[in-house]
């Protein structure tokens, strides 16, 4: 990045901050200020998951309520994040504005379980696209790639990836019905391994030094690293491929080819990187690129 772009970068960054401090709450906007427009006029075929969401008024999407920068909830109960702007994009599509979001908890382990029950019409939570989980429900997108990887104490020089976490005898912490919960178990032996319900959980562990380590994907990590007061730090060293998919009831080929739609235009107006640049991009200002999306199945 040259000098100007730098100068850019920032300058665009202190706008997003700005406009998120005085954007209040509330309408169809981002967290950073940027209108996403409810399409009013949307037109549905009767029987569609489509229609009958635009009819009923509301759509009940599951997220994460404590991970930074992708799905944190607020004090005025609200979640924010990227997730939760992805979220708003195909709500607003059905023409639903925010305050017709019903945010429902998705914790990893009960994500299939709930679009299985009817309790959410859709996840977005930082949900990875893997066949094991398709034998139950079905994904749209993906929209984001990230990857697992390592969180440690700030001072801490020995954990430097994966393969040093059997040598140091660390113990790690992650979530249950987490994927990073599965392939860490590789690396470390069953007794050195603790699982909770939620990340925040894992973040406490390590801040009060019963855990070394914590693990999932590096972009959770960047949040909880963000949030930590300067005690912690991202390895930096990351170990597998994490497509994040929405997450709809098995078979519902028609939502999510239209929710594909609405990735796609909302990569080629620009609401996708705004959305980013007004949630995870105060961490990681290079907005990515819509991912190649999968045929719905
Ligand atoms: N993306 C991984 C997963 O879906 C880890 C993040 C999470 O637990 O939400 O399992």
């Amino acid at each position: 990045m040259n000098a100007r772009n730098m100068r850019w970068g920032v300058l665009v960054a202190s706008l997003a901050l700005a406009l998120t401090a005085c954007g209040g709450g509330g309408g169809n906007q981002l967290a950073g200020g940027t209108d996403i427009p409810v399409d009013t006029g949307a037109k549905f075929e009767p029987g569609t998951t489509m229609a009958d969401l635009q009819q009923g008024g509301k759509i009940r999407i599951g997220t994460k309520f404590d991970q930074p920068l992708f799905g944190l909830k607020g004090l005025d109960g609200t979640p924010q994040g990227f997730d939760v702007e992805i979220g708003k994009i195909v709500a607003a599509k059905l023409g639903l504005s925010p305050d017709q979001i019903e945010w429902v908890e998705a914790p990893s382990k009960t994500r299939e379980e709930i679009i299985e029950q009817g309790r959410v019409d859709m996840v977005v939570a930082t949900y990875t696209v893997n066949e094991k989980r398709r034998e139950r429900i079905s994904f749209a997108g993906p929209y984001y790639e990230a990857g697992q990887d390592l969180m440690v104490a700030a001072d801490n020089t020995e954990i430097t990836g994966p393969d040093s976490l059997r040598a140091t005898g660390a113990k790690v912490c992650s979530v249950t019905g987490s994927t990073p919960a599965e392939e860490i178990k590789k690396y470390v032996d069953p007794q050195n391994l603790t699982l909770f319900d939620v990340y925040s959980k894992c973040a406490d562990a390590l801040r009060t030094g019963q855990v070394q380590a914590v693990t999932t994907d590096n972009v959770i990590l960047m949040g909880l690293v963000e949030n930590g007061g300067g005690k912690f730090k991202l390895v930096d060293k990351q170990f597998t491929s994490e497509p994040y998919g929405i997450g709809i009831k098995k078979g519902d080929v028609a939502f999510c080819r239209f929710i594909d739609d609405s990735l796609t235009t909302a990569a080629g107006d620009g609401t996708y990187e705004k959305a980013w640049q007004a949630t995870a991009g105060k961490v990681s200002p290079q907005a990515p690129t819509l991912p190649q999306l999968d045929p719905c199945s």
